[in-house]
């Protein structure tokens, strides 16, 4: 039988989230490849061999899943969210442009997930509902300095906001950085969302304004939404209205 490879996203945490697509993928694969917390959401079964490993080795993960699926395995490498989100899918892709002329010919395919931005977005109201960016906070694949760059200009574009990654214990300054430079250009009556670890038990939702974030309403499990200009409330709902302000 001929190998194949499915870069899947398994949604933000809720088995309920996981597309029909992703779970017959998975309950094909003799492989799932990916990071630990990732791999383990996946259920034991006979026939089923689980590859697991740290976070910053996406490339080395990347190339192994390449290598079992052109011995002919079936391979599901699995990412939270969606695999083409600040995920796997385009480590992926940099492994097989770096990796034999032979990987071309693999059968590989990308199979989109529900990424905590949108599962965060459901959950809070509409606060995605007109023009927004997403932005990864995390300064390991870039410098600081775009990060504050790019802070700034979507500021100015009155874009609605979502930030992955907002803070780590190895940098902590740097959301309350991020906090200051959005306070500075979007005024403090700004709203500003915090769901944390959304589709879980551990859920937490909470809407506040600029001035009044602190930068320990977030960590790594926390998904946090700036609204653009227009962003209300509705009751316990957040909003952006469809039209520009
Ligand atoms: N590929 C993933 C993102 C990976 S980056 C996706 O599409 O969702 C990891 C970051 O995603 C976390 O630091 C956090 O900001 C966010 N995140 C992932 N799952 C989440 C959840 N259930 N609730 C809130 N934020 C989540």
């Amino acid at each position: 039988m001929s190998g194949w490879l499915r870069v899947a996203g398994l949604g933000p945490g809720d088995a309920a989230l996981v597309t029909p697509e992703v779970s017959a993928v998975l309950a094909e694969a003799t492989d799932v490849v990916g990071y630990l917390p990732y791999v383990a959401r996946v259920a034991e079964r006979p026939g089923l061999r689980r590859h697991a490993s740290d976070n910053r080795v996406e490339l080395d993960r990347a190339r192994h899943a390449l290598e079992l699926a052109a011995e002919g395995r079936r391979v599901a490498v699995v990412s939270s969210g969606d695999p083409g989100v600040f995920a796997m899918a385009s480590a992926l892709f940099e492994a097989l442009e770096a990796g034999p002329g032979s990987w071309a010919g693999l059968d590989i395919a990308v199979l989109p997930g529900i990424s905590a931005m949108l599962a965060a977005a459901a959950r809070l109201g509409a606060p995605l509902g007109h023009d927004f960016c997403a932005i990864n906070l995390s300064d390991n694949l870039k410098p600081w300095a775009l990060v504050e760059r790019r802070l700034r200009l979507a500021a100015e574009a009155d874009f609605a906001m979502a930030f992955y990654n907002p803070r780590s214990k190895s940098r902590p300054h740097q959301f309350a950085r991020a906090l200051e430079i959005l306070r500075a250009a979007c005024g403090p009556e700004r709203l500003v969302s915090f769901a944390r670890a959304v589709s879980s038990p551990e859920e937490r939702l909470e809407t506040v304004t600029l001035s009044a974030a602190r930068p320990e309403m977030a960590d790594m499990r926390t998904l946090v939404i700036v609204g653009n200009s227009a962003t209300r409330r509705a009751g316990r709902f957040v909003y952006t209205p469809r039209q520009a302000a």
